[in-house]
């Protein structure tokens, strides 16, 4: 494409994965006569409104949050008047790229999520019309359904929407309808996010080692059934499978569900975090490299938690979060139960 349209400058959205970075540096690097600009839009902040550089990044999110409080969230840009004029710009061109791609073709009927940044937006709006914002510190640890959570998930993690039209929806909403501990929540997550946008491309290479940031192995392995039953949702952990099943049929897990079967996974099943992370880096509807392999990361206690070990109390937290079982009993959770195979339980290290 650079040589049969002539291109002079190549514009890209910074982005934490390690093989853009790659592909973006080799191609600069060939093609020294244009010009390769990067900018942040997958971020709140811009690089150059951080109060440290990244190889000074905060070793903790609550450190991260003091140093970032007060810096201003730019508003976003406006959509431009048109485009330049460009072979590819014609709306039949790009349904004909898109068509080749056949993507589209893969989402089934019913999905949870439309893609797209109209369907973003639309979302965006419909969500700030009703008053979950107001209440979204109080219901955002729930397991199933649309409303105990935001839902900007699928369309941020492609750029659909930005986390800078979300604050400007929250700030209009906090100046027109309300203020509260639950609205400043929501802003709360979207630091959790940007923490980890920040911290994948201060740590590069290191986000995806077996020992993170740390120094020393965990003490987990591979097993291959254990590890399977977990994909599957067959493990002896009810929760667990039903948070499984809901993933493996929407593509969607919530947050809590996220962090109980990634503590089941490591502290229960003894498997090595990774390939946690891949299988989600596979399934999810919303995978964004930083958040998943971060968040796994802290889970398995080589990332950045000052704790270092996360293990969730898979009976209470059921008992907290799913104390009808509802949510156990519409994904089929209890359907499978199986024990650990004796056979799988290799001594560590194999
Ligand atoms: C093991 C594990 C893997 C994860 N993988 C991903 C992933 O691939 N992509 C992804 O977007 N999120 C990931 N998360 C974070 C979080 O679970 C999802 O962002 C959230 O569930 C998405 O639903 P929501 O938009 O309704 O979230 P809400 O609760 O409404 O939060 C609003 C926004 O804040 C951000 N946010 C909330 N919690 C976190 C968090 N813990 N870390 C980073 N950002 C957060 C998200 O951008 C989210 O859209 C992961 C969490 C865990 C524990």
């Amino acid at each position: 494409m650079i040589t049969q349209y002539n291109i002079s400058h190549i514009y890209r959205s910074n982005s934490a994965s390690e093989y853009k970075r790659k592909i973006w540096d080799t191609l600069s690097k060939r093609y020294s006569m244009i010009q390769f600009n990067q900018i942040d839009t997958h971020t709140l902040f811009d690089k150059s409104q951080l109060p440290f550089t990244l190889d000074k990044l905060p070793d903790s999110f609550s450190k991260f949050r003091r140093m970032v409080s007060d810096i201003s969230i730019r508003a976003p840009l406006g959509k431009p008047p048109q485009l330049p004029n460009s072979c590819l710009t014609s709306k039949q061109n790009w349904q004909a790229v898109w068509n080749a791609q056949s993507l589209h073709s893969q989402l089934g009927e019913g999905q949870l999520f439309k893609g797209g940044s109209r369907a973003g937006k639309q979302h965006l709006r419909s969500y700030f019309q009703t008053k979950n914002a107001s209440t979204y510190k109080e219901t955002r640890n729930g397991l199933d359904g649309m409303d105990y959570s935001t839902k900007f998930s699928p369309w941020l993690s492609n750029g659909s929407i930005s986390a800078r039209q979300i604050i400007d929806d929250l700030h209009q909403y906090e100046s027109k309808i309300e203020s509260n501990e639950s609205t400043y929540w929501i802003y709360f997550e979207l630091l959790w996010r940007e923490y980890f946008q920040w911290y994948a491309q201060s740590y590069r290479g290191k986000l995806f080692k077996f020992n993170g940031i740390k120094n020393t192995n965990p003490t987990t392995s591979f097993y291959p059934e254990r590890f399977q039953k977990w994909c599957q949702g067959n493990t002896p952990y009810p929760i667990v499978n039903a948070c499984m099943k809901q993933l493996n049929a929407t593509g969607y897990m919530s947050n809590r569900g996220r962090q109980l079967v990634a503590s089941c996974f490591v502290h229960e099943l003894n498997l090595d975090w990774r390939y946690g992370a891949a299988y989600m880096e596979q399934q999810l509807i919303d995978y964004d490299v930083a958040s998943n392999w971060g968040n796994w990361q802290y889970l398995a206690g080589v990332g950045a938690d000052p704790r270092g070990h996360r293990r969730f109390d898979l009976e209470k937290q059921t008992q907290i979060y799913d104390p009808d079982r509802l949510f156990i009993k519409r994904w089929g959770g209890d359907q499978h139960l199986e024990q650990l195979d004796s056979r799988d339980t290799v001594d560590w290290p194999i």
